[in-house]
């Protein structure tokens, strides 16, 4: 479902190369974690999938479309197929809880009818439909995230990626997200989680793609962090 094909990206304005070469592959309903130190190439792995970042060589491929390839103007219509989820929530505060995923959904055009159907439902995947109607700012930060996670996931998309998504959360909070993730993944949705949490990786036996210096080092089928990486 995700392909990097000698996927190199150089920043014009400082000449950096903060990725070279990448060849990556990742099947339908997979669950990676994407985990390296500061500087590694993690974000901007993540801006070429959602297509904020362009390539300066090489093809990404993700549900067949051919990111590197698309117009400006089809952009927005690619977002559509993924779901993000940041470390800094992203909520927008003066709506409740939603009203954000119910926004989520008109901005791509959904019918009033499709957002009465959808936004109940995609809230209780995250134990939240008793909270509905409070705002942000009466919710913790943990139920902040899962109000992201169930916007993430209004659009049914084909891909979640999350950037960071415990990193302003305690580690009994961090633990929870991450079953929601994994409960989403096991619905068939493929989810990319990027973090420095080893304790949630160590624990998860998933996936562990490792970059450094702009190249993958270590992939593992299901890994964890070992002792001598410090990210
Ligand atoms: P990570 O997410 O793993 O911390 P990044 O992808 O943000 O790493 O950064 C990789 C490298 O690319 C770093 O050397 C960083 O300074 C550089 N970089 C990232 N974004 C930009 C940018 N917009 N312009 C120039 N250089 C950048």
């Amino acid at each position: 479902m995700l392909q990097f094909r000698n996927v190199t990206k150089v920043y014009d304005n400082t000449n950096v190369t903060a990725l070279e070469n990448i060849n990556l592959e990742i099947e339908k309903g997979e669950f990676v974690f994407l985990v390296g130190h500061s500087g590694a190439g993690k974000s901007t792995l993540i801006k070429l999938i959602t297509a904020e970042e362009k390539a300066t060589s090489g093809e990404i491929i993700i549900n067949d479309i051919n990111v590197t390839k698309l117009k400006s103007k089809e952009i927005p219509f690619y977002r559509r197929t993924l779901g993000m989820v940041f470390q800094d929530f992203r909520l927008l505060e003066n709506k409740t809880v939603i009203e954000n995923v119910a926004f989520a959904m008109k901005v791509v055009g959904a019918t009033n009818r499709q957002i009465r159907r959808r936004a109940p439902d995609v809230l209780g995947r995250v134990g939240l439909s008793q909270k509905a109607h409070f705002l942000p700012d009466q919710l913790s930060g943990g139920e902040q995230q899962r109000v992201a996670i169930a916007r993430a996931l209004a659009n049914n998309p084909n891909l979640i990626i999350a950037d960071e998504p415990t990193g302003n959360l305690d580690p009994d909070i961090s633990g929870e997200i991450m079953q929601y993730l994994e409960e989403i993944n096991r619905s068939g949705t493929t989810v990319i989680v990027a973090t420095h949490d080893k304790d949630i990786v160590n624990r998860m036996h998933k996936r562990v793609i490792a970059v450094d210096g702009g190249s993958i080092v270590r992939d593992d089928e299901r890994g964890g962090y070992s002792d001598d990486e410090e990210f």
